[in-house]
């Protein structure tokens, strides 16, 4: 079918050739992390077995090759955004790559009085870093409201640029909801007004083609595990002014010129942000992740977005079956609730059958507060997803709602704090 991927793609994750209490494992939960393929499990492997050193200080040959390959990845990760090495600093994740730009930028620009705005869609490490600023800086945090179709009120939006806000914090794709945020769009207008904008990029990266540059954003954020890469390594992809204005958040080594027993001198930027022994392989490694996306066919997005579309109309056409929002961009993933069996319950049946989805609030309390869900089910799909993992899916809620009726309860009544 013109719905299944290519099998050459998912032949590369090992993960997924295993059986899950007697079926084969149905991975969607792809949003939370992807799996690995075996390039990106070997370049790890590689550089543990041959050129493990630790990076920019010693000048012997294995520690060479490493500060090589290190900075080779910086290339080779940027240049997937659009961008050049020295304007991408490494961090842990996307969670860190926030919490970086709130520390090293916001809370050294903003004064008393000021504004900054998040958008209602975003996951809490795009949110509650800001509420930090905010209250370290006295300053006043907007919300831009999200309509009942899952997309952001872009009139909403207009009136809070025009009392110019120093910042605008939004998700480039819901994790709840798969919403694709027109943040080409948003990025102008906002520029339009001086205000400066980070995109968290976590849920992008590994589904749409990204360019930073083109977008224009002040700052990107990512995750590596969610791209196919190992956890522990992610990054904020900056403009030249960022760099410029960011301040170091964390000192040490590797982040220095010259040190006394008094002061230090920074090192050049990106360098100046990474103090510390950085995670090196984490690097190489999702620079092979990047690889592997590079060479995926050339219609893997449409092939993906051809399964989510399957997937909609398999469970929109089950009886008790509500699936949450209906943005008109949307990628990868899809949030339902049934009516006919409390989420939890339906979730651990769900696993009985092999198949991984996630249940609960999708660390974004706030936007399920405001959809008026207490929690929903999410499935969410990688390259490596098909045709059948749906059908396992489908197979296993008809099988959920034909069985005890009796543990069916009503998902108004469930105080699940997941
Ligand atoms: N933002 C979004 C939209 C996410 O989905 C996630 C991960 N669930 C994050 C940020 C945080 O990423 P990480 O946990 O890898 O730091």
């Amino acid at each position: 079918s013109d719905v299944n991927l290519n099998k050459n793609i998912r032949h590369q994750f090992p993960a997924l050739q295993q059986r899950i209490n007697g079926q084969p494992l149905a991975y969607l939960d792809s949003a939370a992390t992807s799996q690995k393929p075996a390039p990106v499990l070997a370049a790890i492997q590689h550089f543990y077995r041959r050129d493990n050193a630790n990076v920019h200080r010693a000048g012997y040959t294995i520690a060479a090759r490493a500060t090589e390959q290190f900075e080779q990845a910086r290339a080779k990760v940027a240049g997937y955004f659009g961008m050049s090495a020295r304007n991408l600093v490494w961090t842990r994740g996307c969670t860190e790559a926030i919490n970086f730009v709130a520390y090293s930028w916001a809370l050294q620009q903003l004064n008393a009085g000021d504004l900054l705005v998040v958008s209602g869609l975003e996951h809490h490490a795009n949110l509650i870093p800001w509420q930090q600023v905010c209250r370290a800086r006295n300053a006043e945090l907007a919300i831009i409201p999200v309509l009942a179709t899952g997309e952001l009120d872009q009139q909403a939006f207009q009136q809070l640029l025009q009392r110019r806000p120093k910042l605008v914090a939004l998700t480039h794709v819901s994790n709840v909801l798969g919403t694709v945020n027109p943040v080409a769009n948003m990025i102008a207008l906002a520029h339009q007004y001086d205000a400066k904008v980070l995109i968290d990029g976590a849920q992008a990266a590994a589904h749409l083609t990204v360019d930073v540059a083109e977008l224009g954003a002040d700052f990107y954020t990512f995750s590596g595990h969610k791209m196919y890469g190992p956890t522990g390594i992610g990054g904020v992809l900056l403009s030249n002014d960022m760099l410029n204005q960011c301040q170091p958040w964390q000192t040490g080594g590797e982040m220095v010129e010259a040190v006394s027993y008094d002061t230090a001198s920074w090192a050049q930027p990106p360098h100046c942000f990474e103090a510390g022994t950085p995670n090196i392989a984490g690097a190489i490694g999702l620079a092979s992740a990047v690889a592997f996306l590079e060479q995926l066919p050339e219609d893997w997005q449409q092939q993906e977005a051809a399964l989510l579309a399957y997937a909609q109309q398999r469970l929109a056409a089950i009886d008790g079956i509500r699936l949450i929002a209906a943005p008109a961009e949307q990628v990868a993933v899809q949030s339902f609730v049934s009516d006919r069996i409390h989420p939890q319950d339906l979730a651990q049946y769900l696993d009985q059958f092999g198949v991984a989805v996630r249940l609960g609030k999708h660390c974004a309390h706030p936007l399920l507060a405001a959809l008026g869900e207490p929690v929903t089910l999410r499935l969410s799909l990688g390259c490596y997803s098909n045709q059948q993992d749906i059908d396992q899916l489908i197979a296993a809620i008809d099988a959920a709602h034909q069985g005890d009726t009796e543990t069916a309860v009503s998902a108004e009544n469930n105080h699940l704090d997941l």
